[in-house]
């Protein structure tokens, strides 16, 4: 008897296992891949502010929690609500399902499911929400095929973070976030109720929509639970009000990072954006934007990295992600465009580093360039002209950077040559170059060559961090790097090439580098501090013009507007300043001749001249003195440009910039049909260095005049633009007439 009942019970055990075994190894196909179904990624800026959720195929939003995450009064109150023997069953729950049994038939119609937590996630899984009894048995099954597989934590976490809840909201964490704008752990056991009602039927218990009935079975479900007697008024008080509304910060950045870093398993990730310092940049694009109405240019995009990590602080891809007209949705970050002069630093850097073959350095600040007609390559003719179509002699290497002038740089790239200028762009991580930028050739010396804004800010970002890249890599020696900051942070080298515009004034140390493509379609500025580095890029997604109006200079006003709210009111301690370059001392230079300054150099500037040049530097020879009369003697290679442009042989630096008195710009004149004859625009242009004045109406060349620089111009109906030029400067006006 004994050995009897052994062998039953060997057998009733037996049975059990293998039925366990069976169940366990049961296939569940539609399991797997529930279990591999997205959850949304959490984005916080780098001080926890919330920047996006991002949201699933379908457009809903389901953020995931692990099960210590999920608060326990939470699970106690999902589990009182619909299925309080939860921990005790394998799956179903024959009590609960008896009793829904009677009551539906009591009721003549379907009012409980008696449905295990279980046997919904089947649900859930499968997708399915038919009532029939074949549809039930199969929950059943599965409920039991699944209790095999999962421990119990596991299956209430997969519900808890599988429900669906209306309005987009999957998983409780995301319907305490839409229902009530945070998290799950900042809810009330009030408000918890109010959530375990909604996913018996989303729509019926709307808190938004159906206020009533959600209060009437939260208010119950509460009461029960916790024994209390509140009234479905005063329980009312702990619905949510309004759905929250989703953040949409830094979509560009976001969609980047996204497409770099999915995995399923990030479901938050908090990012090195300072949503402060990224909506302020927003807002100046905005205002930039707004300023160049009437011009092509529909967008911009910025990109502001920290200089000592390299720390995307602030990426704008397009002024609006949404504006479907402009291309909103592409990143102007990311695309190529043409660099302009802003690459001129890169080319200047190398020039600095290039021997002579007897190892004496090719160029240094001091070296004179000529800026004069010249042909360049043996294959085509490529003759650069500068921007302002003048051309100035002989140019210190400093100036000739600082001001960006054209044929010099292309003289550089010249001499160094295209293949060691590419490897250079190549090792600052210009990677967009690698495809068909041997084809800009000497173009590339202008920025003919396509990159990306994110590529330009990266590698501008080296001269503040002494040549090297992010990577710990050497690129340019400490002192090019030193250098090249120098001269970008000149403004008196810079008047040749832009007056003494107002743009790259800044009250604390910082460098800037302007740009416009060969065809006028981009516009882009880099500016550094030794803390920041920005770039900025403007113009439109479809390549059109974009020069011709008040433009050019506001991606440099963007850049300066964001440097100076990350900088002013800083102390200027000695890490803010832009280091000296240790192996350079400072010496007078004659500023024409670029040599040791002498008796008779009629001007002189300091300039760093290598330790090693020093002793072999010569003394200016092009100043000298007969019978007390001072003579400029210039090398034969400019004799041809000094007699046709320069007879009087003596360049004078003025210092007072050339601007338009009156009138100003954006006025409005109105146009009188009764004294049309007597009617004219007076202008008055003060400054300038030169005599004469050549004034261009609306592009096209107008009169010369010579000073007092005072003129007229006709009343005509639209809008115009005045330029005057003078010398190396010039000013611009835009005015309207109705
Ligand atoms: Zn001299």
């Amino acid at each position: 008897m004994k050995k009897r009942s052994r062998i039953i019970l060997i057998c009733i055990l037996g049975v059990l296992i293998a039925a366990h075994l069976g169940l366990f190894l049961f296939p569940f196909k539609e399991l797997k891949e529930f279990k591999n179904s997205p959850y949304s990624t959490v984005y916080y800026d780098c001080n926890g502010q919330l920047l996006q959720i991002s949201s699933l195929e379908d457009g809903s939003r389901r953020e995931k929690l692990e099960w210590k995450e999920l608060p326990k009064e939470l699970k106690r109150i999902f589990i009182q609500a619909e299925d309080k023997r939860f921990y005790f069953h394998n799956g179903s729950d024959l009590p609960a399902l008896v009793n829904a049994l009677f009551q539906n038939l009591k009721h003549k119609k379907v009012v409980r499911g008696g449905s295990t937590i279980t046997m919904q996630l089947v649900k859930i899984i499968c997708g399915d929400k038919d009532l029939t009894v074949k549809r039930k048995l199969h929950d059943i099954f599965y409920a039991h095929v699944i209790e095999t597989k999962f421990s119990k934590k596991k299956i209430l976490e997969l519900y808890l973070n599988s429900l669906y809840f209306g309005q987009g909201a999957t998983g409780c964490a995301s319907a305490a976030r839409t229902f009530y704008g945070c998290s799950l752990d900042k809810l009330s056991k009030e408000q918890l109720c109010c959530l375990a009602v909604i996913p018996r039927n989303p729509t019926l218990y709307n808190p938004f929509t159906n206020r009533h009935n959600c209060a009437e079975r939260a208010c119950a479900l509460y009461n029960r639970i916790y024994r209390k007697a509140l009234t479905v008024n005063e329980f009312e008080q702990f619905l949510p009000e309004r759905a929250f509304s989703y953040p949409f910060e830094a979509p560009h950045y976001i969609r980047d990072v996204a497409a770099k870093e999915a995995s399923a398993d990030s479901k938050s990730l908090t990012l090195s954006i300072n949503l402060e310092l990224q909506n302020y940049a927003e807002r100046i694009v905005r205002d930039a934007l707004e300023q160049a109405q009437g011009s092509r240019i529909s967008n911009a995009s910025l990109l502001l990295i920290d200089n000592k990590t390299g720390k995307v602080l602030s990426w704008i891809g397009s002024a609006d992600f949404f504006d479907e007209l402009h291309n909103g949705q592409i990143d102007g970050v990311l695309v190529k465009n043409q660099p302009g002069s802003s690459m001129k630093p890169f080319l200047y850097a190398l020039a600095l580093e290039t021997k002579t073959e007897d190892g004496k350095p090719l160029y240094e600040p001091s070296s004179i360039i000529a800026d004069i007609p010249q042909e360049f390559g043996d294959q085509k003719l490529y003759i650069p002209s500068n921007f302002n179509n003048r051309y100035n002699g002989p140019v210190r290497f400093r100036i000739a950077l600082a001001s960006s002038l054209n044929v010099p740089a292309v003289s550089i790239l010249n001499t160094i040559g295209v293949n060691n200028y590419l490897e250079k762009l190549y090792s600052l991580g210009f990677d967009s170059l690698k495809h068909g930028g041997e084809l800009a050739d000497l173009g590339l010396a202008l920025g003919a060559g396509e990159v990306t804004l994110k590529e330009l800010v990266t590698a501008f970002a080296i001269f503040a961090r002494d040549g090297k890249d992010f990577y710990g890599n050497q690129i340019y020696r400490e002192d090019t790097a030193r250098i090249i900051a120098s001269i970008l942070s000149d403004k008196g080298a810079r008047a040749l090439g832009f007056g003494y515009s107002q743009t790259f004034e800044t009250n604390y140390p910082s460098i800037f580098k302007t740009g416009t493509s060969n065809q006028y379609q981009d516009i882009v500025a880099l500016g550094s501090t030794m803390d920041y580095t920005i770039g900025v890029w403007m113009g439109n997604f479809s390549g059109e013009t974009v020069v011709g109006k008040t433009g050019s200079s506001l991606p440099a006003w963007i850049a300066k507007k964001v440097m100076d709210y990350l900088e002013e009111g800083k102390p200027l301690t000695s890490e803010r300043q832009f280091p000296e370059p240790g192996n350079y001392v400072r010496q007078k230079i004659c500023s024409l001749s670029g040599h040791l300054a002498g008796p008779d150099c009629p001007a002189s500037v300091y300039e760093y001249i290598s330790k090693d040049s020093l002793t072999t530097k010569e003394n200016c020879s092009w100043h000298q003195k007969k019978n007390g009369e001072l003579l400029t003697l210039y090398p034969p290679e400019y004799q041809q440009w000094a007699r046709k442009t320069r007879p009087e042989l003596q360049i004078k630096y003025s210092d007072s910039p050339l601007y338009i008195k009156t009138p100003k710009d954006n006025s409005l004149f109105y146009y009188s049909q009764l004294q049309k004859e007597k009617q004219a625009i007076t202008v008055e242009v003060f400054g300038g260095t030169e005599d004469s004045l050549y004034v261009y109406y609306d592009n096209e060349p107008f009169t010369q005049v010579f000073r007092p620089f005072c003129f007229t111009l006709p009343v005509e109906r639209g809008n115009h633009s005045c330029t005057v030029i003078c010398g190396y400067e010039s000013d611009e006006i835009n005015f309207t007439v109705k």
